[in-house]
């Protein structure tokens, strides 16, 4: 009989997962507790496989032989609390395809920045001329991109949700950015968990692979020195020097991998900010691990334009530059977006707060922020945290409220940074529609 594959998730990947399986063969069933896009159903239909939504049926799913999960639903859903007393294996949609996929994969997690650098990696391997695809949690699946096409490489994006249904799959090369909390209520509150959820990226890896990792990063340091990893490390830092690896030295990045160096001005990155210096760092090694001319590395580093809602400067008005870093959800991102501005920085935070330690911004905030606009349904937190840090906070409640009062107090050669620290869910559907609502009060004004 042929062994029977059940889908969780009728979303991006799920879908995805489940047009791998029926191509190979097997008795393939989805399963989504809410609604299936239009979209995703078509696609289901078209390859004959049968699905549910509103509901997650028992006695079709619980016969499974193999679960293939979204990330999206959590270990305590009552579904997989069932599936796991039964020891039926749970699995993600990226392990699942790694099975039928013989290419070179290159990996990328992190708490952040994971976007940029895997979008950044793609932009130097597709201008290389290699045969790349772009997956994880950006564009179409990984899983429907093994089914439909034959690419000789992928960069994949890696969320720890992804990693924690991961065993058998191996990276070629693995880049963890940097581990700071995040996500924690997924974790039982423990970062250990968490740091180790992050590790399995380098699981199973030889030692003809590469890990690359960031050495000014203490917990993954930490972490790096209580286990055995037999892949090749290389690290990449702006406070020390390597033989291999990469690091900053004066003005200039430097990359050294086996015996070929590379060197670029810092001026030269189009990213700007001290994190994208590091994200830079981990594409250029990569780039040298596959054998990328210095020439293609440099023009590469030089002409990425950036990923929407990550520091993306939207315009110039009346000499006040706005900044849209809508995906700065987290304390952390928020501290490289702050960091990078040169100028006086009028700050548009706030939001969902996820239980933010704002002392870290203290420092920054005297020195760079003259007004804090707060933009959330309850700004209590942001208020009490910044008192006495910052002469003017001003409480708004929508996107253009902020976007006009930063413009009405602003002065020529301020900057307005969106960088929000806070998830979007209180006033926006997420932090695509909270940067676009922004990006559209700036176009406004
Ligand atoms: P992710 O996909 O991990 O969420 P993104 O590339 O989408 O990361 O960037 C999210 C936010 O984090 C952006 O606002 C950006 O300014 C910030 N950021 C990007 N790279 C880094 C980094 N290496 N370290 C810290 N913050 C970063």
């Amino acid at each position: 009989m042929e062994k029977r594959i059940v889908v969780l998730g009728g979303g991006e990947s799920g879908v995805g997962a489940a047009v791998l399986a029926k191509t190979n063969g097997f008795d393939v069933f989805l399963s989504d507790k809410g609604l299936i896009k239009d979209e995703h159903k078509k696609v289901l239909s078209q390859y004959n496989i049968e699905f549910e939504e509103g509901k997650h049926s028992e006695n079709l799913i619980l016969n499974a032989n193999e679960v293939i999960k979204s990330p999206g639903i959590p270990d305590h859903a009552s579904i997989v609390i069932e599936l796991k007393n039964r020891e039926i294996r749970i699995i993600s949609e990226i392990e699942f395809a790694g099975r039928y996929c013989p290419a070179c994969k290159i990996c990328i997690t992190g708490s952040n920045g994971k976007t940029t650098t895997t979008s950044l990696i793609y932009f130097l391997l597709k201008n290389a001329g290699l045969n790349v695809g772009l997956a994880g949690n950006i564009g179409k699946s990984y899983a429907l991109q093994v089914a439909t096409e034959k690419f000789d490489y992928y960069v994949i994006e890696l969320s720890s949700f992804q990693l924690d249904d991961m065993y058998e799959f191996k990276a070629d090369i693995a880049i963890l950015l940097n581990i700071t909390p995040d996500h924690l209520d997924r974790y039982d509150y423990k970062l250990q968990n968490y740091v180790n959820s992050k590790f399995r990226i380098t699981q199973n890896m030889r030692k003809e692979d590469c890990f690359i990792f960031c050495s000014d990063d203490e917990i993954t340091m930490g972490h790096l020195q209580k286990i055995i990893l037999k892949a090749q490390k290389l690290p990449f830092s702006q406070a020390e020097k390597f033989d291999q690896g990469a690091f900053v030295d004066g003005d200039n990045m430097i990359t050294r991998y086996q015996d070929s160096e590379f060197a670029m001005l810092l001026d030269e990155l189009s990213l700007s900010g001290r994190h994208n210096v590091y994200n830079s760092m981990a594409a250029a090694i990569t780039g040298k691990v596959l054998d990328v001319s210095n020439n293609v590395i440099r023009q590469s580093l030089m002409g990425f334009v950036g990923v929407e809602h990550r520091l993306e400067t939207v315009l110039k008005v009346r000499g006040i530059t706005f900044i849209n870093d809508s995906k700065a959800t987290n304390v952390n991102s928020a501290w490289y977006a702050l960091e990078s501005v040169k100028s006086s920085v009028i700050w548009i935070a706030g939001g969902t707060d996820k239980g933010n330690d704002y002392s870290p911004l203290y420092n920054l905030v005297k020195e760079k922020v003259i007004i804090i606009i707060c933009m959330g349904v309850d700004n209590k937190k942001i208020i009490e945290s910044f008192t006495g840090k910052v002469s003017v906070i001003i409480e708004t409640h929508s996107a253009k409220e902020a976007v006009e009062k930063a413009y009405e107090l602003g002065e020529p050669g301020d900057t307005v940074l969106l960088s929000p620290a806070c998830a979007s869910f209180d006033l926006f559907e997420n932090y695509e529609d909270r940067g676009r609502q922004f990006k559209e009060a700036v176009r406004n004004l």
